[in-house]
């Protein structure tokens, strides 16, 4: 390949991608506002979904040999993508990536198998402890990235090992779950980069119909509490040392508060929501002002949980 030549040329990396995975799955100029659960984001100079680990391997090492910028998304379910969209290319993961098995109390499921979709394959195989879950609205990978919990449980009670490819495409190793270094909403690959191919769930034997109840019992909780029917990330901040993200929200009164189409939910103030219209700016602006009054009045420094990406500006001409 004739990298070196055309390192700068975006559109030739593109061409170069529709080699390796078929045109119908290279989306170019696609806006991403349809793959975050916050229904906000500009376009993708192209939005490529790969669906085996040969295609994954081929375009990673393309793009670090033209050291293209390019970011793996899951179900844009705590992502804020800004209004200028991403000026390089955004890889989602298909295909092989959303394949599950069961056999006895291991579940083994791709990247990008929906947690709720596992949760409900767990129940059918009346497997017991992926019932937190259920409600959160990422995919596997995502959730194991950066340790997705609820309700007591967390992704690390859970995980026996984690295929992963490490970010240059060249390599693929078995992590066992010990190896993760999981913390509150974080894992080891938030620092090397790697990227989550698929994972073995080690559950438990339960009753069918008591597993169900709980997730009917948690969907339940869900719904009463949080603006579902809301565009969101989920809560915006991470829970700080000592506190609760919402408490001191709603202690610094700004319940309610809103900017643009953005607003701290009335319903839960650790939600920012999209009312409506809402872009990347209104949001960020937001998020700013609600960290500064909440600083100011409990000198605690709320830190996003959603992650930003994206320009300012948009790449188009
Ligand atoms: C209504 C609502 C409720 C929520 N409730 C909860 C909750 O109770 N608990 C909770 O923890 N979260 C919750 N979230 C947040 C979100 O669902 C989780 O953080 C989820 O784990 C994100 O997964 P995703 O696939 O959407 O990842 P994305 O948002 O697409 O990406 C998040 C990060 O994960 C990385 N990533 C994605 N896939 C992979 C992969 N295969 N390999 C390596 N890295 C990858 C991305 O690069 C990115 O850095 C909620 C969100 C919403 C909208």
């Amino acid at each position: 390949m004739q990298i070196s030549k055309n390192v700068n040329n975006i559109e030739w990396i593109i061409e170069e991608v529709q080699r390796i995975v078929p045109r119908d799955r290279v989306l170019t100029g696609e806006p991403l506002s349809g793959y975050t659960s916050f229904r906000i984001g500009g376009p993708a100079r192209a939005l490529v979904i790969v669906h085996n680990e040969k295609e994954l391997s081929r375009v990673l090492r393309l793009l670090r040999d033209s050291q293209t910028r390019h970011f793996l998304i899951g179900n844009g379910s705590n992502l804020l993508i800004k209004d200028g969209g991403y000026n390089g290319i955004i890889i989602k993961l298909g295909g092989e990536f959303e394949e599950l098995s069961c056999e006895g109390e291991l579940i083994e499921a791709g990247a990008a198998c929906l947690l709720s979709r596992v949760s409900s394959a767990a129940a059918e195989n009346s497997l017991a402890g992926m019932e937190f879950a259920s409600g959160i609205p990422g995919t596997l990978g995502g959730a194991v990235f950066m340790n997705a919990g609820a309700y007591g449980g967390e992704m690390k009670d859970i995980v026996e090992s984690v295929r992963v490819m490490s970010p240059d495409g060249f390599s693929t190793i078995d992590v066992s779950g010990d190896d993760m270094e999981f913390s509150y909403r974080h894992s080891i690959l938030e620092e090397n980069g790697y990227i989550v191919l698929k994972a073995r769930l080690r559950l438990r034997t339960g009753d069918r119909e008591e597993i169900r109840e709980r997730i009917r019992e948690l969907t339940c909780k869900r719904n009463e509490k949080q603006p579902v029917n809301f565009p969101s990330a989920g809560s915006t901040f991470k829970r700080p040392v000592g506190g609760f993200a919402a408490a001191l929200i709603d202690e610094a009164g700004l319940k309610g508060t809103s900017v643009g189409g953005a607003e701290v939910s009335v319903k839960h103030s650790g939600f920012v929501i999209n009312k409506g219209g809402a872009t990347a700016s209104d949001v960020i602006e937001l998020m700013e002002l609600v960290s500064d009054k909440v600083f100011e009045r409990s000198g605690i420094r709320l830190e996003p949980e959603v992650r930003i990406i994206g320009e300012d500006e948009t790449w188009q001409r």
